[in-house]
């Protein structure tokens, strides 16, 4: 038995994200050609929620923001205890993260009826 497959030809639009803009800074940073660039498109953060009732940006409003990578620094670098951030990626990357022992097996039993 053989199977057959019919296919078509169709064009379709699709919309990409040429750049993105900084709500704070307003720099604006263009889909990267070059690798090297990556790292600032990577780095944007969008923020995006609905306040509930009682919020102070009001109950179901929006608020949406794109904010660079340094800004965001500029932000976590307001709070008293710096940024909040760790290295466990890297150190996932790398294979080492202290106090975790990946290579455990855990004993752990769960009653079945
Ligand atoms: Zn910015």
């Amino acid at each position: 038995m053989s199977i057959q497959k019919i296919t078509k030809t169709v064009e379709r639009q699709v919309e990409e994200i040429v750049s993105i803009t900084c709500d704070k800074c307003l720099k604006v940073v263009n889909y990267p050609d070059d690798p090297n660039d990556h790292s600032e498109w990577e780095g944007f953060v969008h923020i995006n929620f609905t306040g509930g009732y009682g919020s102070i940006f009001g109950d179901m409003s929006t608020v949406s923001a794109n904010i660079c990578q340094h800004c965001m620094e500029e932000f976590f670098l307001t709070f008293p205890n710096g940024i909040p951030f760790t290295q466990r990626g890297m150190d996932l990357f790398f294979g080492h993260i202290e106090g975790e022992k990946t290579d455990e097996k855990t004993d752990e039993k769960t009653d079945q009826a």
